[in-house]
């Protein structure tokens, strides 16, 4: 579904925080970018949603090139922990804005809002306000916002790292479950190993802007590629 061919990038002009980057992510797959801080995954993430431009190299999504397609064009829902909700919109409000965005009917809206909040099970909340909402209330919020239009593709980068650890572990299951239930394909960004191996079915494990291994989590696991990648994994397990 999409391809990272050759992707690098520099912030000033120097440095490479991603370098030569070659990703194929399959449909329908829940892929996580796993490594330490600064390794380059937000970065990359960025670059495929659209707000960052690669210095050099090319993306795809379903076969087209991005490079100049802007954020809102490219049919990708996000996910963010820092991605905060309209504080002055309520819960219904806030699901729409994309539709809205998209100039979808009064009813249509109606019917996806509806439904999304109800995958979410915040349908009795809809009035509310966010402030009204705890946080793990509020990212499944953000997570029926974006997926109530139905992407593609949905990018969520360390989207539970504001919870406590049992919330936490809560919400990894209800993404498990909406990605099984929607076939919809993930791009799952975290520092969390073991968050990372629970939820996946490939992790690219990233380090200086490079990736080290891509591979099913027992696979990393079992035969890590290199010390990097046995001693990040082993970390926290
Ligand atoms: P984290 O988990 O801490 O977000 P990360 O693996 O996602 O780490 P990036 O955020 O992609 O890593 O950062 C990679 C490198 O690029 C870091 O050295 C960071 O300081 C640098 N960087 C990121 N964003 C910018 C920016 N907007 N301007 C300049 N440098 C940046």
């Amino acid at each position: 579904l999409v391809s990272f061919r050759q992707v690098q990038k520099s912030y000033d002009g120097d440095s490479l925080v991603v370098k030569n980057l070659n990703l194929e992510i399959r449909r329908g797959e829940f892929l996580t970018m796993l490594g330490p801080s600064g390794s380059g995954k937000t970065t990359s993430l960025m670059m495929l949603a659209g707000f960052e431009v690669p210095t050099s190299g090319e993306i795809r999504l379903d076969g087209k090139l991005l490079n100049n397609v802007p954020p809102h064009k490219r049919n990708i829902g996000m996910v963010f922990q820092n991605y905060a909700l309209f504080p002055h919109l309520t819960i219904f409000e806030n699901v729409a804005f994309p539709l809205k965005v998209r100039n979808e009917g009064f009813r249509e809206i109606r019917y996806q809002v509806d439904k999304a909040l109800e995958m979410v099970q915040l349908d009795k909340f809809a009035q509310r306000y966010p402030a009204q909402l705890s946080g793990g209330q509020q990212q499944r919020v953000a997570l029926a916002r974006a997926l109530v239009f139905k992407p593609q593709l949905v990018l969520m980068d360390e989207p539970l790292g504001a919870l406590d650890k049992q919330l936490r572990e809560h919400m990894q299951m209800e993404i498990k479950h909406i990605h099984q239930q929607l076939g919809v394909t993930v791009v799952y960004v975290t520092h969390d190993q073991s968050e990372a191996l629970t939820m996946s079915d490939r992790v690219a494990v990233f380090n200086n802007g490079i990736i080290q291994q891509i591979d099913k989590p027992e696979v990393l696991y079992e035969r890590p590629a290199n010390s990097f990648v046995a001693n990040f994994i082993g970390e926290n397990n």
